[in-house]
């Protein structure tokens, strides 16, 4: 059988959808189960099983991933089969990505447990594997420093939440290098030193906020790890929480601020997956220009060496179906 690492080197991409379970709400308005993983790589969107007065009206649809996760699966073993596998790429020169995409309140932020600093979060774990990585003799020889940065995009504006939410200004120079101008690059030696980080950013990131969640729904979280010999960059890890992918009733907001934002979400994870089709091919008119997420993210998607991770969290709720299917199919990236 095929493992992640063998996917990985076989494609650029490797991509996941992970299903959460019904949760309090939704087993109190008694929503049915509508989703189903017959198999590691099979997600089925059909009718409830339980019966239900209803005429038929969902149509049974399947989709293939590289792994489905089903509504067991720990943090540790989707960390497992998505981020650890691009740990070594980074010790290799290369660039690594992994997205969290999905409906608010699907599980995105759960996954990557950017909210819950213990030891089995998806950014814990990668930082503790890659100062084990960092011990290992090929790699101590090159004498690497570990820094980090944790920004956030708002509305297509850049703001770093190492530094008291300064807001930060994108320059592309003549060679189409991106440079974020003032973003904090902070050294980090263990894993204890990330935690702080995150904690930092994390309480950096709502405040002022009316509500953390409906915040975190319409800004994409952007934490970093990066490897740099004699002060050049080696390698970037980078661990990017997305705005929610709800936008339907944006579009027809009374608010203007609300359509604004809603429309720069769609116009960014429209142009995300138009340069994650285009990984590693070097593609002249991929539109990273087209969004601030692609734009800041260029340098992990060229390159040889740049891996990338999706993992479209879903709810199992016949309630959230509509918002469910349109995951599934902007995942299928690859099918
Ligand atoms: P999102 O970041 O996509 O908006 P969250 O990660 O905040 O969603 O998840 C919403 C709620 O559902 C949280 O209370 C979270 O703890 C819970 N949840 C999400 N995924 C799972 C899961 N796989 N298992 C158990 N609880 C989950
Ligand atoms: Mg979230």
């Amino acid at each position: 059988p095929l493992t992640t690492t063998d996917l990985i080197e076989e494609h650029r991409i490797c991509v996941c959808v992970r299903k959460r379970p019904l949760n309090k709400k939704e087993l109190t308005v008694k929503d049915l189960d509508v989703i189903t993983i017959p198999s590691k790589d099979v997600v089925m969107v059909h009718e409830p099983k339980q019966k239900v007065d209803l005429t038929r009206y969902l149509e049974n649809q399947t989709f293939r991933f590289d792994y489905a996760f089903d509504d067991s699966t720990t943090n540790e073993m989707v960390y497992r089969f998505t981020a650890r596998p691009l740990v070594e790429t980074i010790f290799d020169r290369g660039m690594a990505t992994c997205f969290a995409y999905g409906q608010t309140g699907s599980g995105k932020t759960h996954s990557f447990s950017f909210k819950q600093t213990h030891s089995c979060a998806c950014f814990t774990q990668t930082a503790r594997d890659v100062f084990l990585m960092l011990k290992k003799p090929n790699y101590k020889k090159l004498d690497l420093q570990v820094y980090a940065t944790f920004f956030e995009i708002y509305s297509g504006k850049v703001f770093d939440l190492l530094n008291r939410k300064a807001k930060l200004r994108v320059l592309e120079d003549g060679k189409q290098q991106v440079q974020v101008v003032g973003l904090q690059e902070r050294e980090v030696r263990c894993t204890e030193d990330v935690l702080k980080l995150i904690e930092i950013g994390n309480s950096c990131r709502t405040s002022g906020q009316t509500s953390a969640n409906a915040h975190s729904s319409r800004s994409h979280a952007v934490f970093q790890i990066i490897l740099r010999r004699k002060g050049k960059m080696h390698g970037k890890f980078s661990l990017i929480d997305l705005a929610g992918n709800e936008r339907g009733a944006d579009t027809s907001s009374a608010d203007r601020q609300t359509r604004l934002e809603g429309a720069e979400i769609n116009k960014s994870l429209l142009a995300l997956k138009e340069c994650i089709r285009a990984l590693g091919r070097n593609k002249p008119h991929t539109p990273f220009r087209a969004s601030k997420l692609t734009q800041v993210l260029r340098d992990s998607f060229i390159g040889e060496n740049s891996r990338t991770c999706m993992i479209a969290t879903i709810s199992p709720g016949m309630a959230s179906c509509e918002n469910t299917l349109n995951t599934l199919r902007y995942e299928s990236i690859r099918w």
